[in-house]
């Protein structure tokens, strides 16, 4: 027998295969969670502020989300930056439905939490949410919200799908 052989901390067959998967379960949610891919779409101007965070003076790629995918079957992550009109509701789902499990969904703004300030009496052209068409995992307030709001909503997404957070808090506002 060659006498450099290294023998293994632990031996593969000691490890019960139920542990192992839960090992390898980990680490890809790890992975899943630092690799985000949003999609390329916009409905309004809360658009803009999106676009601004993957630009290079704020540089979403820092934070392993600046893949932006032109097809939905390539992304898992839908950030909705706008009004949603009554028009647009069936594409919206549509492109939803088009992207593969598992997928998340970014409200960005008061018009994908609310319907923002197009909401008034008697409006009939804009739907009051995006959750009302589709389920969303983070809520970003703001009309528009920063860049900055965006980055906040993809960490709180890493910790929901890694269970983890991985940048500093920012510091607390000066009183
Ligand atoms: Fe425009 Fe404000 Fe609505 Fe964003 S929340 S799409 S900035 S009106």
């Amino acid at each position: 027998e060659n006498s450099h052989t290294v023998e293994p901390l632990i031996k593969p067959e000691v490890v019960p295969p139920v542990v192992r998967f839960a090992v390898a379960e980990k680490f890809i949610e790890m992975c899943r969670s630092l690799s985000i891919w949003p999609m390329a779409f916009g409905l309004a101007c809360c658009s803009l502020e999106m676009m601004a965070a993957g630009m290079s003076r704020f540089d979403l790629a820092r934070f392993g989300s600046e893949v932006f995918r032109p097809s939905p079957r390539q992304a898992d992550l839908m950030i909705v930056p706008g009004a949603i009109s009554k028009k647009m509701a069936p594409a919206i789902v549509r492109l939803y439905e088009q992207m593969p499990h598992p997928k998340w969904v970014i409200a960005f703004g008061s018009c994908a939490i609310s319907g923002g300030p197009f909401v008034f009496k008697e409006q009939y052209g804009i739907i009051e949410g995006i959750d009302k068409l589709i389920p969303v995992d983070v809520y970003v307030p703001g009309c528009p919200p920063r860049p900055e709001a965006l980055f906040e909503a993809i960490f709180k997404l890493q910790e929901l799908i890694g269970g983890k957070r991985w940048w500093p808090h920012p510091p607390k506002e000066a009183k």
